[in-house]
């Protein structure tokens, strides 16, 4: 039987930097290819390339950071089909899995145990009108004991993407059952500038910033 192999970019032991994670040590696994083509991309390097690993090897590399958090990330981790069992045997391993995907494919099939940080990409990223609408509504439709495993993460460049932001929180009343992180886009929004406008509006949403590009070289990879 062939071994299921995955297209890896990097394996890393990194800080958590954009999710309600945050702060918290954590293995990365971050897959190669996406092609979605968001403007200011800050992993373009993802997008292609990689080197092809075993699972298991995946598995052993990841395990090997004794982290309390593993994360699988991109480039678009679910675009390859592999990853749900990656996903699963890690979660088989007791392992907490975060999955962080860019919001244009759909999350279901992912593994229930799986905390899934899911990107709404606003205005400025180009690709605004490819969002998934099927998370959405996933996230609405899961049972109480699975609700706390969907959350949405918006990285906000100006005021056209902080409007539409609230509109669409304010039409599927996201800030009653789930965590929105609100990011500032590095180096091009002033993080005061968002707090101002979170607060005036009450807000029920928690603001971050991008805490790896603060604590190294923002272009740095492997963080
Ligand atoms: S989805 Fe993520 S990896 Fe793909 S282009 Fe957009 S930001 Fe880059």
């Amino acid at each position: 039987m062939r071994a299921v192999t995955l297209n890896i970019s990097e394996i890393f032991h990194s800080i958590q930097g954009e999710s309600s994670f945050s702060g918290w040590p954590c293995a990365f696994i971050r897959l190669a290819g996406c092609g979605h083509g968001c403007i200011g991309c800050d992993t373009a390097y993802a997008e292609s390339g990689g080197v092809k690993l075993g699972i298991e090897d995946v598995i052993e590399k990841a395990l090997a950071f004794q982290a309390p958090f593993i994360e699988i990330t991109g480039g678009e981790p679910l675009l390859q089909p592999a990853v749900h069992s990656l996903m699963r045997q890690l979660c088989d391993l007791e392992q907490k899995v975060l999955l962080e995907t860019g919001g244009f494919l759909s999350v279901a099939g992912v593994d229930s145990r799986v905390h899934k940080i899911i990107d709404l990409k606003p205005p400025s990223s180009g690709v605004c009108d490819q969002n998934n609408p099927e998370n959405i509504e996933l996230a609405l439709a899961a049972g109480p004991l699975h609700r706390h495993t969907f959350e949405f993460k918006i990285v906000i460049a100006d005021k056209e993407d902080y409007q539409w932001a609230t509109a669409l929180m304010d039409e599927h009343r996201l800030t009653d059952s789930f965590t929105i992180m609100m990011g500032v886009a590095f180096g091009k929004l002033d993080p005061a500038e968002l707090a101002a406008w979170m607060l005036r509006d009450r807000l029920r949403a928690r603001m971050q910033l991008q805490l790896h590009k603060y604590i190294w070289d923002p272009a740095l990879r492997g963080v």
